[in-house]
């Protein structure tokens, strides 16, 4: 699977992709993430990327030509993959785990980062497959929404995930301790222990099994 990811500060990228479960699904070669600099797809001298609003207005909007260059030029790079191209918007469906791994389906995402006020609606209409949110905030660029896009579905692709990693959403989900057994903490002179639920140092499987499926959620 391919992540093609255009962005007009590629190095923001860089420092997560080069570690986490990124960098090890790039290792085992099950992923290639690559961040591309929008100004590379400009034709003017001043490599323009972005410019005013039409009817007026704040903030400047990212401009649909050198989008549209680097969307030709990676689709091209790669013609015979499945791909599915996205663009990162307030506006967009909200990201969740079906959504993650509908796209781990694809053979290559390339994935759209707008930034100031927006992306020019031509991007969104003409050239997306389809618009994401990552929640009800605003970010300043969609840098950080691609990464955590990236990472929920190379989740779902078979062997990114070692052993002893989980897919809470085939597990369940539960709160977890590990030692101390008990945890001595001070704060304003007074001393508080604060114990692991008796239950899980019990060694009683069935009973273990109960308490995580009544402590978490399970889907
Ligand atoms: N004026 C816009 C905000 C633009 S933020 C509005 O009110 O909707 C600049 C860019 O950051 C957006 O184009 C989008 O690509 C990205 N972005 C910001 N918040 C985001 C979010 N919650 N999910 C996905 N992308 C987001």
């Amino acid at each position: 699977m391919r992540f093609d990811i255009i962005t007009i500060f590629p190095k923001i990228l860089d420092s997560y992709i080069n570690e986490s479960i990124i960098k090890r699904a790039r290792e085992k070669r099950l992923i290639t993430i690559e961040a591309h600099d929008l100004r590379a797809y400009t034709s003017d001298k001043h490599r323009k990327v972005d410019d005013s609003p039409y009817g007026g207005g704040p903030g400047m909007v990212l401009k649909v030509e050198p989008v549209f260059k680097a969307v030709e030029k990676l689709k091209a790079k790669s013609s015979k993959l499945k791909a599915r191209v996205i663009l990162f918007s307030t506006r967009g469906k909200k990201l969740d785990a079906k959504i993650a791994k509908r796209l781990s389906k694809y053979n290559q995402l390339i994935l759209i980062c707008g930034r100031y006020e927006g992306v020019d609606e031509r991007v969104a209409e003409k050239i997306a497959d389809e618009e994401i949110s990552i929640g009800d905030y605003v970010l300043s660029g969609g840098e950080l929404p691609a990464l955590v896009l990236a990472e929920a579905v190379a989740r779902f692709i078979p062997g990114v995930l070692g052993k002893y990693e989980s897919l809470e959403h085939v597990k369940g989900s539960y709160p977890v301790y590990t030692k101390p057994e008990a945890f001595i903490a001070t704060r304003n002179k007074r001393q508080a222990t604060w114990k692991v639920p008796k239950v899980l140092l019990s060694g009683n499987h069935k009973k273990i099994d109960e308490w995580r499926k009544q402590r978490g959620l399970t889907k």
